[in-house]
């Protein structure tokens, strides 16, 4: 399966919840490939940094950010189970071919009591690329929910209605996330029976339930 993680929006953890797929399914025996398509590099620099530290590799991590992406993806999916593409945030010609390229579209979101959860213009590359790849599959994934707090709640009641739909699975504000990513490492290896392990296992069972 081919995911891509976008939102024009920075910070909202397309990074993080790239890499965290990513290890997680590397972990369970598929061969996967991560496809940085953010000029900034985030997911290199973590390879990067993977590599000073005694963790396993679990995946490669491809830079590419080119609009010609689309053209590569499909190469490396011949080689690999799965390849996540980190987005890159507001320009819209890689998004564009991020679309073009996936199977299935994960819209990292963060509770905030504004309805800009994805901006328009690109719920509307989204809406333009399934015109004509109806099987192009798009989901919300809430992001950074604080456990019971009405923010979380309101922000999840509004997205239930919204098209795409929202991934019933999600990940709550963990000091873990950032602290592992900035080391090369990733949440379940930090906390194998943690609280974050659990729900990212729960994240990547769903998200593989969608698989085409
Ligand atoms: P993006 O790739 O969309 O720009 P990142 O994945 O880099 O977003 O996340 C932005 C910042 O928020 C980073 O500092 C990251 O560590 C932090 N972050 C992302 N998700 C979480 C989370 N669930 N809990 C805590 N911090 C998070
Ligand atoms: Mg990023």
């Amino acid at each position: 399966m081919i995911v891509a993680l976008l939102n024009q929006k920075g910070g909202v953890g397309k990074t993080t919840l790239a890499l965290h797929l990513a290890g997680l399914w590397a972990r369970q025996g598929r061969r996967v490939v991560v496809v940085d398509a953010d000029p900034q590099g985030s997911a290199l620099d973590w390879s990067q940094a993977r590599g000073d530290t005694d963790c396993p590799r679990l995946f490669a991590v491809l830079g590419l950010s080119r609009d010609t992406l689309f053209r590569e993806v499909p190469d490396l999916a011949a080689g690999a189970d799965h390849v996540v593409i980190d987005g890159p945030p507001r320009i819209a010609s890689l998004m564009r071919s991020a679309l073009l390229a996936a199977d299935l579209v994960l819209i990292p979101v963060q509770p905030s009591p504004l309805d800009g959860w994805a901006s328009a213009e690109m719920l509307a590359l989204l809406a333009e690329a399934q015109s004509f790849r109806p099987n192009l599959a798009a989901r919300f994934v809430l992001n950074r929910c604080v456990g019971r707090t009405v923010i979380a709640r309101e922000t999840a009641a509004a997205l239930e209605g919204q098209v795409p739909s929202l991934l019933r699975a999600r990940i709550a504000q963990r000091v873990l996330y950032a602290e592992a990513i900035g080391q090369g490492r990733l949440a379940f290896e930090q906390d194998p029976d943690g609280p974050a392990a659990r729900e990212l296992a729960a994240f990547a069972a769903s998200v593989a339930s969608l698989a085409p």
